[in-house]
């Protein structure tokens, strides 16, 4: 447990009154401390694709004159650079999503074309990696909130599954309602997460299998993303898996209860 900092200010007035005010300040110094820690881990996560790219572009002019290696080095740079890209959008991406206005433009999203669009932006990935994606049938869902947003989330969980799981195998997609939430479901059959590790997996740049998640070019930040948007929505992502049967990643979000319900913004002109 973290110590209480209590910082007291004592002020003595010239009519004898005095006036002692005290602040907790662990809270504001936990924030600080992860806010370090987070800016270190970007620091570290930068500095590896622009330490890699000065090596290969050194590589790439002292191989002048081969130019099978030239081809070879130029090759890994585009990746790199690729990598660099990425990452920098994703670090874009989480920060605004943690900026002050969580729903920017909240309307109606119905869940049926969420999973579609995401399968859709998957599937070219997911058949070059030999692996199906089958989803349930349409559920008629809705959920108030932001339409992009949702299917980068459920486009991040679909990416997972295809990545961390071998050739061959499927991958599907789930959607049901209960207690007021909608629940996508997102269900490989592929190397799951230690349990130790199913906690951390939402956590900025944790990676259970770092060169695993190298190789397919994860940025560590995919997840982070996924639980900043459900957390912006008032949801919930939560995970279930066991090593070498597969993960469930699953994301619950208030489902949009209609104009029953008490309408917001727009109706409210009476
Ligand atoms: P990455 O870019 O590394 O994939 P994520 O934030 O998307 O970053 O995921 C964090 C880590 O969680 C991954 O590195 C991986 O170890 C683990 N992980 C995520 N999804 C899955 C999955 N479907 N199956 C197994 N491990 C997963």
């Amino acid at each position: 447990a973290q110590p209480m900092v209590v910082r007291a200010v004592v002020q003595a007035f010239g009519d004898n009154r005095i006036l002692v005010s005290a602040t907790d300040e662990s809270a504001a110094q936990r924030v600080e401390a992860v806010r370090r820690d987070f800016v270190a881990n970007v620091s570290h996560e930068l500095k590896t694709p622009v330490a890699a790219i000065g090596l290969l572009a050194e590589a790439t002019v002292d191989s002048a004159d081969d130019p099978e290696s030239v081809r070879h080095f130029a090759g890994r740079l585009h990746h790199e650079a690729h990598r660099l890209g990425a990452l920098v959008s994703e670090l874009i991406t989480l920060s605004r999503l943690q900026g002050a206005d969580p729903l920017s433009d909240p309307t109606v999203v119905e869940i049926d074309a969420v999973v579609e669009e995401s399968i859709n932006r998957v599937a070219a990935a997911a058949e070059d990696a030999g692996i199906a994606i089958v989803a349930d049938r349409p559920s008629g869902l809705l959920v108030r909130g932001d339409r992009a947003l949702l299917i980068m989330a459920l486009t991040n969980l679909i990416t997972n599954a295809v990545n961390y799981s071998p050739a061959g195998t499927q991958v599907s997609i789930s959607r049901t309602a209960g207690e007021g939430m909608v629940r996508v479901a997102v269900t490989d059959r592929g190397v799951g997460i230690a349990p130790e590790h199913t906690e951390r997996v939402f956590e900025r740049f944790f990676r259970a299998d770092p060169a695993r998640s190298r190789s397919t070019g994860g940025t560590g930040l995919g997840l982070a993303i996924v639980k900043q948007v459900v957390t912006n929505h008032g949801g919930l992502a939560t995970v279930w898996s066991r090593p070498g049967t597969g993960s469930t990643f699953t994301l619950s979000l208030p489902a949009y209860a209609g104009a029953e319900d008490g309408r917001t913004d727009a109706a409210s002109t009476s």
